[in-house]
């Protein structure tokens, strides 16, 4: 069970204090096949992330404590501000909102990819279709370009290549989907302990399922 307290902030940008949830302890019970984590009870990851509600600066709390230049405040306030207007503030944006502050500050195009994929988890949660789709485009986007961009570990390789052909299936996208679900079998460095990623392709390529089955241990 999900459990969770308040927690002040103050925005390093305009200087507003709000309270947003933090999370204390979670239970995981499985997992979805683009890696969102079955929980018992309430969807932690809204909390996990927060967003000032006045100018849209977002992030982990780690970069509610980091000092930023005038120009980043500048961009904040002429381009994420008007983002609050497209929706309630929950998961899905607040994730969008440091995604996109993320990409600004520089951060690698790995960590701007899992907000975006995370963002994409809540906005299923939170069933808003648009920001989700928004979402896991984005977090394909920038998944190829760090897998292109070599920053991401071998092993790690054949599951975020997996990873997107699942973003591309569960956007639609089937062609694109099946031309990334290819490419997983030549990204395999350990053919024992990735066994279950060619697995789960062939599951997702055939008769695709919603999470992950028992027996792959993921
Ligand atoms: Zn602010």
């Amino acid at each position: 069970m999900t459990m969770m307290e308040e927690k002040s902030f103050t925005c390093p940008v305009d200087g507003e204090v709000f309270q947003d949830g933090i999370i204390i302890s979670t239970n995981q019970m499985g997992q979805y096949t683009d890696f969102k984590p079955v929980v018992g009870g309430l969807f932690p990851f809204p909390f996990y992330v927060h967003a000032c509600p006045v100018c849209g600066f977002a992030g982990y709390e780690e970069d509610f404590q980091a000092q930023y230049e005038d120009d980043f405040k500048k961009w904040v306030k002429s381009e994420l501000t008007g983002e609050l207007e497209s929706g309630p503030l929950y998961g899905g944006l607040k994730y969008l909102l440091a995604a996109r502050c993320a990409h600004r500050l520089g951060k690698t195009r790995r960590e701007v990819a899992d907000l975006y994929l995370r963002g994409a988890w809540c906005a299923q949660d939170e069933e808003a279709p648009e920001l989700e789709a928004r979402c896991r485009k984005e977090a394909a986007v920038h998944f190829e370009s760090a897998l292109a961009a070599g920053e991401i570990d071998a092993k790690e390789r054949a599951p975020i290549v997996y990873l997107v052909g699942e973003l591309h299936r569960r956007l639609g996208d089937s062609e694109a989907a099946g031309a990334w679900f290819d490419k997983v079998a030549g990204e395999i460095v350990d053919s024992q302990e990735q066994s279950w990623v060619l697995k789960m392709t062939g599951i997702q390529r055939e008769n695709p399922v919603d999470t992950f089955p028992e027996e792959l241990g993921q």
